[in-house]
């Protein structure tokens, strides 16, 4: 049950995050944190931080990679920067999706030229779980609070117009709120709803981010209700009918 009303604040006032910087320190100095707070962080300024880029001049394009280029009209470096991302290729065309090693499925990889300089590609970072258990690590050192921490990603998706941020990695919480076995206001009990709760919240602060040059890239909430359920949020490849739907189209 809700008491306070939630709070939603922009971290403002970052800098442009270069390799080295310590992202949640400069979240701390800019944001006085509260115990339960949930931050959310654009995998892009999390990556630049921990270098997870790459200069489009020092990648040598495959044949696959130059191909795939030309059958989408994109740079074969930056294609080839996709496939080095990716661990399986589930559709070529019109644009790459792919599976990552952390089991995130995304267009071109996730990999990103927006908000770095010109001929610089950003990865999302290798294992984002981890990256979220360690900023919220930091944080903790910095401000003895324990936080919760979302790794965030502008992602497309099925069946709908739009982009959404998502969550990529997260911790100090679950990804999902179960509703299997609850009853609803007639005691019908649930048998099917999992709310994606951290891709709800992810999804709120890329509202408060922008996608341009707003210059914030970390979004505090505080005051949201406690959650329980589980963390199993990609679905494994079997479960996953559109994506064996789309690997037979491609294969
Ligand atoms: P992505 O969704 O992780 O790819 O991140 P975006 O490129 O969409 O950027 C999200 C928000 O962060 C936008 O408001 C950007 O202007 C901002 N942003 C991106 N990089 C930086 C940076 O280095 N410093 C600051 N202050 N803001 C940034
Ligand atoms: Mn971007
Ligand atoms: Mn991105
Ligand atoms: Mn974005």
């Amino acid at each position: 049950c809700m008491t306070e009303p939630i709070q939603i604040i922009g971290v403002q006032g970052l800098p442009l995050i270069k390799k080295g910087d310590d992202v949640a320190a400069l979240i701390c100095d800019r944001v006085p944190l509260g115990e339960g707070d949930i931050i959310c962080i654009a995998s892009t300024i999390y990556s630049k931080a921990k270098g997870y880029t790459r200069p489009l001049s020092e990648i040598t394009p495959s044949e696959r990679a130059i191909r795939l280029g030309a059958l989408n009209g994109e740079d074969p470096r930056f294609v080839q920067a996709v496939l080095d991302a990716s661990t399986d290729i589930i559709m070529e065309h019109p644009f790459i999706l792919s599976e990552l090693s952390f089991g995130h499925i995304g267009v071109r990889a996730g990999v990103d030229q927006s908000n770095i300089e010109d001929g610089m590609v950003i990865f999302l970072p290798p294992d984002p779980m981890k990256s979220a258990d360690e900023v919220r690590g930091r944080i903790r050192e910095i401000t003895g609070k324990n936080t919760g921490i979302i790794i965030t990603d502008t992602c497309g998706r099925s069946f709908r117009r739009g982009q959404t941020g998502n969550a990529i990695g997260w911790s100090g919480m679950q990804a999902i709120r179960d509703f299997r076995g609850d009853t609803d206001l007639f005691g019908h009990v649930l048998k099917i709803t999992e709310e994606a709760v951290v891709d709800e919240i992810a999804g709120f602060s890329n509202f408060v981010m922008g996608e341009s040059n707003n210059g914030v890239p970390a979004v505090v909430f505080r005051g949201c209700p406690k959650w329980t359920g589980h963390d199993n949020l990609y679905f494994s490849g079997e479960e996953d009918i559109t994506r064996r739907v789309l690997k037979k189209e491609w294969s």
